[in-house]
């Protein structure tokens, strides 16, 4: 972490008061605005790089095996990942949604927080854990119909949990796995997919022009909690920059969005958010007359 000392922390914190205050402002978010909730950014400061090779969209569709351990993993790690709750970061951001300084929200994460801590419109590039759809028929489904069918299928099933991801897979010896019997769709007998996309899958062309469009019309593009490595979301950061859009980045630790960034902000989100809504709010109430 850069040492930006307190004097420096608070003038950027003031300065990106000023241009959030200003309205016209888009949120990019990664997984450092979920770590407070427990949920590991396996790329970020705290982040060990994860044990686990992530699932690929086709190991997943061609590897039977493979898949069996795969939802026998992700069938404990939502225990963890179904029970996290939104921190004061997401609730910063749906406020500045209320305020009506933020216009969009477009998020890398998968785990549903936002709209937990009360954003609305969310435009999630990677999916969401929560939800279940049927790679033949379609058909989506949520999240809890499916644990109540693999804990049926699975009555005896009871493994450690040692460790878990973002993408909601757990750490266990594969041998442990195994046995763990698979469903699939109701309405086709088709493959049951979490709603997320993999790595080797491309983000649906709707949710990438529907954020270009909001990237656009932007006066602000506010990154939170991602160092911008991969490039489904670092594309938005590019695109602004060539438009000559603000960028601000608040992040803990290195991010590749650095050079492009007006203004940076290094330190941990759950800090710097609530203080910049008490700015923004400051700034952005009309005195009261008598
Ligand atoms: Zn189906």
């Amino acid at each position: 972490m850069r040492d930006h000392g307190w004097v420096e922390l608070e003038e950027r914190i003031g300065r990106l008061a000023e241009w959030v205050a200003d309205r016209g402002v888009v949120v990019l978010s990664g997984a450092g605005l979920s770590t407070e909730s427990g949920i590991p950014d396996y790329r970020g400061p705290s982040g060990a790089a994860r044990r686990h090779a992530p699932m690929t969209y086709q190991t997943f569709t061609r590897d039977p095996i493979a898949r069996r351990r795969y939802w026998a993993r992700s069938h404990l790690g939502w225990r963890v990942i179904g029970a996290a709750q939104p921190n004061a970061g997401h609730r910063a951001v749906a406020r500045l949604q209320e305020l009506a300084v933020v216009d969009g929200i477009i998020t890398q994460n998968v785990d549903g927080l936002h709209q937990a801590g009360g954003a609305h419109g969310v435009v999630e590039l990677h999916g969401n854990l929560a939800r279940i759809t049927c790679l033949d028929c379609g058909a989506t489904s949520p999240r809890r119909d499916l644990i109540d069918r693999l804990n049926a299928a699975n009555p005896d099933f009871a493994a450690r949990i040692t460790a878990i991801n973002p993408d909601g897979d757990v750490e266990l010896d594969d041998a442990e796995l195994d046995d763990f019997a698979v469903v699939d769709c109701t309405g086709c007998g088709g493959m049951l997919k979490p709603d997320v996309v993999y790595f080797g899958e491309s983000v649906p062309p709707g949710r990438v022009s529907r954020s270009f469009e909001l990237v656009g019309r932007a006066r602000t593009l506010l990154v939170l909690g991602s160092s911008l490595t991969v490039m489904s979301g670092r594309r938005f950061v590019l695109r602004a920059a060539r438009d000559g859009i603000r960028i601000a980045i608040v992040n803990q630790g290195v991010t590749r969005g650095e050079p492009y960034a007006g203004l940076l902000v290094d330190a941990p989100l759950g800090v710097v958010l609530p203080e910049l809504v008490r700015r923004v709010e400051a700034l952005t109430y009309a005195p009261h007359r008598s």
